[in-house]
């Protein structure tokens, strides 16, 4: 593959290459004494609990074991469930107020803590310790929102058809939810929905991914010294073995009411199947495939701009990252050219905790085997690499630019989670809609434009649930987050997502007037 790199694309490698030792990365490991809020036990009830074995935390940059954390079963899964349950009862009949004043305190608490959580994102994860503090900036941010949306849930009166009745709806909490979150973004993933869980007067029991516990268990730690009562907030590790177990429980115990879960489209029918025989009220946040059109009137500057921070943020591994990148054939050449000229200034490979860092490694080496599996398969297809192509040391992809790509290549018909940007070139806006529309999924869609019918047009027509015209990051507390088709069920953040964790109670005065 490397015959097809351009001259730049080796400029790159030179530069890279050197920082990607294995001695160079063992130069990275988290000091133990200096992490504050590791937790490396279960919280249930209020209190910190083990289990019968620990499963190892490894740092995706080294391999490097970094904690054993308590490996929960359905024994302790149905423990924090009933102590959800039992906690339910009071935190429900708590004044919104009072649940409010408790999540800004939680919030409070990470904002002045954000570095020590930065770092445990960074070395669980992989990400660079800016985009870890970023993280922490927008998870924090949720607890705040939902803080101030616990107080505006507001009932109704209506106008009743018949003189001796009134109607009023109540909003009632659901009860307990089990919360079911991914690696990605292993604290943000799970503030989005605890906040407003919370804030609704439901109570939780969180499982995180397994590559990922850390980040839970401090925002547990946290959770405690803001004054957050026990068994309002339980956290239940586990590892991979243990899931299907875990899942069990926390998807048909009976006292469960409600699950939000964020991961793959796979998963997500997994638990939806468990929920059915219950029927429990679920949010589904799944998988994207997001489209990236730039259309011959965009800004060429600022496409290639939106098209790094989409694609690149956390090596790629977002679910709203562009997946497929459609540009018209007017602008393609200028497109493509600038785009590797941008990836050759900004992009540094190495582990996250070096500040040069904007790439850090792929979460497993999985996952580098499907970037790699789906940049041969384009090639094989007729597609050529203009930038990258090759997996470094550990699970590090290099940043890959293809090009010649068409729609029946692996890499624009499923998700990548990684560093890979696949051009096709299209010629109408009709084309362009269609291929971006034939996705099973529609999570977030961005697009580059400034004509002002088109950006019309075209963002009332993108079968997603997420739009950025003319910008490449969308994500905000403020903003409803979902999607359409099989990226899920339901909206996390804005004032929606409040409404998740709440039930309608329709009480009925009647005989008023005998
Ligand atoms: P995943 O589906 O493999 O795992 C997600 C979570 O589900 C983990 O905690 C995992 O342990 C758990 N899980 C797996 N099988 C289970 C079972 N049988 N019972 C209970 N829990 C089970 O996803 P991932 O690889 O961790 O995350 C990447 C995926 O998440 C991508 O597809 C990405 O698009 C998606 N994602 C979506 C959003 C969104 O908001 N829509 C956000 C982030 C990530």
């Amino acid at each position: 593959m490397s015959a097809v790199c351009a001259p730049r694309t080796r400029r790159l490698l030179r530069l890279v290459a050197p920082r990607l030792t294995a001695a160079m990365l063992r130069n990275y490991s988290l000091d133990v004494s200096a992490a504050p809020l590791l937790r490396t036990q279960g919280y249930v009830d209020g209190r910190w609990v083990s289990a019968a074995s620990v499963f190892p935390v490894l740092d995706p940059a080294t391999g490097q074991e970094i904690a054993r954390v308590s490996d929960c079963g359905p024994a302790e899964a149905k423990q924090a469930v009933d102590a959800a349950y039992k906690a339910f009862e009071s935190w429900k009949r708590s004044t919104a107020k009072e649940r409010s004043v408790l999540l800004r305190k939680w919030f409070d608490l990470m904002t002045l803590h954000k570095e020590d959580l930065a770092k445990l994102i960074t070395f669980e994860c992989g990400k660079p310790m800016k985009e870890s503090l970023g993280e922490i900036t927008y998870s924090a941010s949720f607890l705040e929102w939902f803080s101030e949306e616990a107080r505006r849930v507001y009932g109704d009166i209506v106008p009743s058809p018949v003189r001796d009745r009134k109607i009023f709806l109540l909003k009632q909490p659901v009860g307990v939810a089990s919360i079911i979150t991914p690696w990605n973004f292993p604290s943000a993933m799970i503030t989005r929905k605890v906040g407003a869980a919370l804030a609704a007067g439901c109570t939780v029991v969180v499982k995180p991914a397994e590559d990922t516990p850390l980040s839970a268990l401090a925002l547990a730690e946290l959770a405690e010294q803001a004054g957050i009562p026990a068994g309002v907030f339980n956290v239940v590790p586990c590892s991979r073995e243990k899931t299907p177990a875990v899942g069990q429980v926390l998807c048909t115990d009976p006292l469960v009411g409600k699950i939000s879960f964020t991961g793959s489209t796979a998963t997500g029918k997994v638990l939806l199947k468990m929920a059915a025989d219950t029927v429990k009220k679920v949010s589904m946040e799944l998988g994207g495939h997001a489209p990236f059109i730039v259309f011959d009137s965009a800004d060429v500057d600022r496409a290639v701009a939106g098209a790094m921070a989409s694609k690149f943020r956390n090596s790629g591994q977002t679910c709203v990252c562009s997946n497929r990148f459609l540009v018209q054939s007017g602008i393609y050449e200028r497109f493509v050219d600038k785009l590797g000229q941008a990836m050759d200034a900004e992009l540094r490979l190495g582990h996250g905790s070096d500040p040069q860092t904007t790439q850090g490694p792929l979460i497993n080496s999985r996952a580098a085997d499907k970037v790699l599996q789906q940049v041969s398969d384009a090639v094989s297809r007729g597609a050529t690499v203009l930038r990258g192509g090759k997996r470094l040391h550990g699970s590090f992809v290099e940043p890959t630019l293809l090009v010649d790509v068409s729609t029946d290549m692996l890499c624009t018909r499923e998700e990548t989670f990684g560093p890979l940007v696949p051009v096709i070139r299209f010629e109408t806006e009709q084309e362009a809609l269609a291929v971006a529309n034939s996705a099973n999924v529609g999570l977030a869609g961005y697009f580059f434009s400034q004509d002002v019918s088109q950006i019309w047009r075209v963002a009332e027509d993108l079968e997603v649930g997420m739009v950025g015209v003319n910008e490449g990051i969308v994500s905000s507390a403020e903003a409803p987050f979902g999607g359409v088709k099989e990226s899920g069920l339901g909206r996390e953040g804005s004032k929606y997502g409040i409404d998740e964790y709440l039930e309608v109670k329709y009480m009925c005065l009647g005989n008023l007037n005998p």
